[in-house]
């Protein structure tokens, strides 16, 4: 049977969760142990597949097609291991099963109730992971903050767990200690309210991670360890980081692995950690930048800007500048900025040594990237184009290069006779029914390689999988017509004929993607386009 180890978090939302998790398994699965995760999300939401980036931050789609939330994706960078569906919990994916158990006389005619059956189908989930995986440790993190309302029944699975293996359940507290700048003093206080918190739900942490800007002194670490009512050993610091690969070293550094084995009575089964090691060597080492510039439009949110909605890609650059030896150097560009004549705007894309357009829904922005992508073309700036900017890249040249002036995507709404993209025939009934929910192309499709193109070197195969998250295609009806015009279809799907890669000839690198290749990018297997591109914007 495995070790589970609780993750919850205090005094804000944001405090890195996820990272602490996908850090705590890293450094397990160095002492050679298996792990899993799973990312516990308190909304009503089935999936992640519904809610707006702004929102909610990147959706992540694992091979099965699950649309899950972006911390999957770091226990998937952390642990270079691929997750399913049942890394991914929600209160609706809980409630939806136990009501249809109960439509199906599962409950045997008992009065079915909030508890104990909601927590006891969440432990359920829990246990299945560790069971089909033959994990020896699972990582569950609880997202929202303790002492909100939503996330008290996953809490009181959690404490139900323990009170049913009391020596193979921990629970991990991360908070946020602030120092105010007039003051200059780190403070304890709502760490400690964060744990009494936790005490209510019944619950002890047996470690307190605390997030700060600076690593946690001693008169901090022995004032959690008299209030929060634990070993001043388990409150471990976690200060800010350059890299968030950094973490598991940090954690190590304050013998958090070591400490988590002694209180479940194990011993590390061997010593992996030098492949990480080097890692961070090689994050920190080096100093030669490489300026990609990012096109997307969902930054702004008020007065702020978030970077959550594109995770995948911005890790995915960073992997592949890494292996390239560089430090990546990301800005963002609204693409609003780019629906104008003013050529000065686009003068400005020649400071960057290479051009992504990222997926997006909706047709907002989406004039201002074809602008984007027609200067990259003209101007021999590589350029990478991810699902929505495959489908841009296309109608673009489709619009300047084969002269069909109003090619457009059906996505958009406009009254264009040319839908270059388009959503094929049995999605059509479904959208008609305002069923959006699951008619998506959706997680691991393969496609098959053209010989003699960038992709075919870059991959090195004929076959490759890779993860969609997309509802329209490329029509196949104007295929001939871009191919014809000097557009490679260099990736196809074969078994539903669908075009998946497209590539310029006569270009440093222009290639976009209907899949989503940053979905599988790992620091320790950085992607090989995203490998490729880095390399021709060194170039
Ligand atoms: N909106 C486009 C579609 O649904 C592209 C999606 C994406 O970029 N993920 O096909």
């Amino acid at each position: 049977m495995p070790y589970y180890i609780f993750v919850a978090g205090g005094v804000m939302s944001s405090v890195g969760k996820g990272a602490a998790t996908a850090s705590i398994g890293r450094i397990l699965q160095n002492k050679g142990y298996k792990v899993s995760a799973i990312k516990i999300d308190p909304y009503i939401n089935v999936d992640a597949g519904t809610m707006n980036p702004i929102e909610h931050g990147e959706v992540f789609v694992t091979d099965d097609g699950t649309e899950c939330d972006q911390d999957v994706g770091n226990y998937e960078r952390f642990l270079n291991e691929s997750f399913t569906t049942d890394s991914y919990i929600t209160t609706g994916r809980v409630y939806q099963s136990v009501i249809a158990k109960e439509r199906n006389l599962e409950f045997d005619g008992k009065c079915v109730e909030v508890v104990p059956d909601i927590p006891n189908e969440v432990i359920n989930r829990i246990k299945k992971v560790g069971q089909k995986n033959k994990s020896d440790f699972v990582m569950i993190e609880i997202g929202g903050t303790v002492g909100e309302y939503q996330n008290l029944l996953f809490l009181e699975a959690a404490r139900m767990m323990k009170l049913q293996n009391p020596k193979k359940t921990l629970f991990v507290l991360v908070t946020y200690l602030p120092t105010l700048r007039i003051i200059g003093e780190m403070k304890t206080k709502p760490t400690q309210t964060s744990s009494r918190l936790l005490n209510e739900a019944g619950i002890q942490p047996d470690f307190i991670l605390g997030r700060a800007a600076y690593p946690l002194d001693a008169p901090r670490k022995r004032k959690i360890s008299v209030f929060c009512n634990l070993d001043p050993k388990d409150v471990i610091s976690a200060p800010d980081v350059d890299s968030i690969y950094e973490i598991p070293l940090n954690f190590e550094k304050e013998g958090l692995g070591d400490r988590i084995l002694k209180k479940v009575g194990a011993k590390a089964k061997k010593k992996n950690g030098k492949q990480w090691e080097a890692l961070v060597k090689k994050i920190k080492g080096n100093k030669k930048p490489v300026k990609i510039g990012i096109v997307g439009k969902y930054f702004e949110t008020g007065d702020f800007s978030l970077m959550d909605s594109y995770i995948s890609v911005i890790e995915a650059v960073k992997h592949a500048s890494w292996a390239n030896n560089r430090q990546p150097e990301i800005q963002w560009l609204s693409s609003q900025k780019f629906e104008t004549k003013d050529a000065s705007q686009f003068k400005k894309l020649k400071n960057f040594d290479g051009i992504i357009v990222p997926g997006g829904f909706g047709i907002r922005g989406t004039e201002g990237k074809i602008k984007v992508i027609e200067y990259c073309r003209k101007n021999k700036i590589p350029f990478l184009g991810l699902c929505l900017g495959m489908q841009l890249a296309a109608i673009e040249f489709a619009r300047n290069v084969c002269n069909i002036k109003d090619a457009s995507s059906a996505e958009f709404g406009t009254k264009s006779r040319n839908l270059v993209i388009d959503f094929m025939p049995e999605q059509k009934e479904l959208l008609r029914n305002k069923k959006y929910g699951a008619t998506m192309r959706l997680g691991a499709w393969n496609c098959e390689i053209k010989p003699k193109t960038i992709s075919s070197k870059a991959y090195g195969k004929k076959i490759i999988s890779e993860r969609h998250r997309h509802r329209y295609e490329l029509n196949n009806d104007y295929r001939e017509l871009l191919e014809k015009k000097g557009m490679v279809m260099a990736g196809v799907n074969p078994e539903k004929d669908l075009v998946e890669i497209v590539e310029l000839k006569n270009h440093p690198f222009f290639v976009a993607t209907q899949f989503h290749p940053e979905l599988k990018s790992r620091p320790l297997e950085p992607h090989p386009l995203f490998k490729e591109f880095i390399k021709a914007a060194i170039k």
